[in-house]
């Protein structure tokens, strides 16, 4: 939908006549290339290095293959093979990892480069069994592992792990796929705003995210005439440190310098050879040097590479990100029997005779109730309907015997359907359902007063009912209460001990009002904003210290925010769940429900642990699940926001 947008916005610009903006008809500063006889003969690339203030050169050509130079010209070190579309990381102080593909064989080599030595070691050889490798670039998470972007000649992107940081090692974790387009000549990933380009030939410039957690959506950031400015094709796209971009289009001999955030400020060059005529750049490869920008570039008509001093006019930046703080899980579920947007919301429920027997619950709004151990192994499927939401309690009144149960929102029928879980066997069963008169059931969660155990569900439109539950005898609840909110919130969380409720209304904000069937109104207490962005959906409280800090999924922004309830509702940070690459779990999206527990979980959740939907269940692509995640991390962090 974006792009379209984009385009659409373009072709408007252009038909109304106001493209042409001042660039176009200013002449582009022309850069002159320079000769240097190790650059003469390359073969499409020729990237300059920096290391310890010393430049290098690393060369392709097709007789000699893969060659490092030093700055007088020595050659330092060699891989034969017929190679093309480098792009390198540091790993280490002396190493650097560099990606390339072999023409013949088609794969995708990974060469480990010592410098100063100049060594080149092959390190992996990735097959690429469906279609030719067009475009190739890295890309290095935060968490600093080094991941690999691959687009073929059918448009497919493919991302994955190839060194794990943490572990110190070469690897390969298939992490997500997702088409990008055809005709796509070259790529480039900004490690600092997480962002992938995509450069389509005579499109132009497309934008990603590089974080395979955040929507797959693209933004059409420069495009060529006659949607945009840029005259020709475009070829090869160069990051600078700053995240401007330059963009190659050999055919008018233009290279543009864009800065993705403020696109409309993109300026041109040109480039003049030794000799004076003009070449065709295909590329213009960057690094830089002692404050200066120094590239290698690359022209197709002499088949030289040539040195280059660019002039530096950063375009500056217009953006500004706040940083979260970054969770890993280390427990998934078992994903659900059912693609799309299929798991919703989770609930924790602690054996208390042994807590390493918990379970956690988890809807399945297409199937009914799931059930799995810490282990994230489904244990139970109870296909009961289209359940949303779940919540537990503990030692309820059933026939005059205390147990535990659990709630959950049944959508095929506006029930409440009710579970009881059994604590020797930790067996879950349906007990009974509850019949509402909402017109279309959403929200529930659970609310236990000294006395009572209340049920509190909501429809779309708002509305809210409290149902009180008697389970002695027969399982009847009783509605004793209704209020609105202005429109449709899901989740809620109730905190047994303060006797409050506290509700998302997914546009708007987080309202609270008290739990106990009284006549009063709710109060808007928290409102969306650029880091608390809506949806707003599942919501936990976590107690720390005897202070409650409420868990609010921000799910327009892939992220959670942190709210102290005891100081006045402030926000005291945000955290995103980011890949565990060791344990091959990846990070989580999009995240709808979740619930959260500080009580200690055996000796593996020490603190408590979290619970939540993941949306994007990638590495590899399958349907939706659940994440576990170690409540230590969430513990630390609001300490350290505190201090
Ligand atoms: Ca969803
Ligand atoms: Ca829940
Ligand atoms: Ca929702
Ligand atoms: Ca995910
Ligand atoms: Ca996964």
């Amino acid at each position: 939908m974006k792009h379209i947008t984009s385009i659409l916005a373009l072709l408007v610009l252009s038909v109304s006549g106001c493209a042409n903006t001042t660039q176009t008809n200013q002449a582009p500063q022309t850069i002159q290339l320079n000769t240097l006889p190790m650059l003469m003969g390359t073969w499409r690339q020729a990237p300059p290095i920096e290391h310890n203030h010393q430049l290098y050169w690393l060369t392709a050509s097709e007789q000699s293959g893969l060659q490092v130079w030093d700055q007088t010209g020595t050659l330092l070190g060699q891989f034969a093979g017929n190679t093309e579309n480098s792009d390198i990381r540091v790993l280490a102080n002396q190493h650097y990892v560099i990606s390339t593909v072999e023409r013949e064989s088609g794969d995708t080599l990974l060469l480990e480069l010592a410098l100063p030595q100049g060594e080149l070691t092959l390190v992996k050889r990735i097959r690429n069994p469906l279609a030719e490798v067009e475009a190739l670039c890295l890309y290095q998470d935060q968490q600093h592992n080094i991941q690999l972007f691959s687009v073929d000649t059918l448009g497919d992107v493919q991302q994955r792990v190839v060194f794990n940081q943490q572990q110190q090692q070469f690897t390969d974790v298939a992490v997500r796929h997702f088409i990008g387009a055809p005709n796509i000549q070259s790529c480039v990933a900004d490690d600092n705003q997480q962002t992938l380009y995509l450069v389509e030939e005579n499109i132009g410039v497309w934008q990603y995210s590089a974080n395979p957690e955040r929507d797959a959506s693209r933004t059409l950031i420069s495009a060529v005439s006659p949607f945009g400015n840029i005259k020709g094709e475009v070829k090869h796209a160069n990051l600078l440190a700053n995240g401007n971009l330059l963009i190659s289009a050999p055919e008018h001999n233009q290279l543009w310098l864009i800065n993705p955030t403020n696109p409309d400020a993109a300026k041109a060059y040109s480039f003049v050879l030794p000799d004076g005529s003009t070449p065709k750049i295909e590329n213009a490869v960057t690094t830089a040097l002692n404050g200066k920008l120094l590239a290698g570039v690359y022209d197709d008509e002499t088949g030289n590479s040539y040195q280059a001093n660019i002039p530096l006019n950063p375009i500056k930046n217009n953006s500004s990100k706040t940083k979260n703080a970054v969770f890993l899980a280390d427990k998934q579920t078992t994903p659900v029997s059912r693609f799309g947007d299929a798991a919703d919301d989770p609930a924790i429920w602690i054996n208390k005779h042994n807590t390493q027997q918990s379970l956690i619950l988890g809807t399945n709004k297409k199937q009914g109730l799931m059930v799995y151990n810490l282990a994230g192994e489904l244990k139970q499927s109870l296909d009961i309907g289209r359940v949303n939401n779940v919540d537990v309690r503990y030692g309820v009144s059933v026939n005059g015997q205390l147990m535990d149960i659990a709630t959950a929102s049944n959508r095929s029928n506006q029930h409440i359907s009710i579970f009881s879980i059994n604590p020797q066997t930790a067996q879950v069963a349906l007990l009974s359902e509850i019949a509402t008169d909402l017109s279309d059931i959403y929200g529930l969660c659970m609310y236990q007063s000294q006395q009572q155990t209340y049920v509190f569900v909501n429809d779309t439109n708002g509305r809210y009912q409290q149902y009180q539950l008697d389970l002695n005898k027969k399982i009847t609840a009783k509605k004793v209460r209704e209020f609105s909110l202005p429109s449709q919130p899901e989740g809620c969380v109730a905190d047994d001990q303060h006797q409050l409720l506290y509700m998302g209304e997914e546009a708007m904000g987080i309202w609270q009002i008290n739990a106990e069937p009284v006549q009063t109104d709710p109060q808007l207490i928290i409102k969306t904003n650029d880091t608390f962005v809506a949806d707003v959906e599942g919501l936990g409280i976590y107690l720390l210290d005897g202070q409650r800090y409420l868990i609010a999924s921000s799910q327009g922004n892939d992220s959670y925010a942190v709210f102290a309830l005891d100081k006045n509702n402030q926000h005291i940070g945000s955290f995103t769940i980011e890949a565990n690459i060791a344990a091959g779990i990846d990070g989580t999206s999009e995240t709808d429900g979740l619930d959260i527990t500080s009580i200690a979980i055996g000796s593996h959740y020490p603190d408590g642990l979290l619970v939540v939907q993941d949306g994007r269940n990638v590495m590899p692509t399958q349907p939706q699940n659940f994440k576990l995640i170690n409540a230590t991390q969430l513990k630390q962090q609001i300490l350290h926001w505190l201090k």
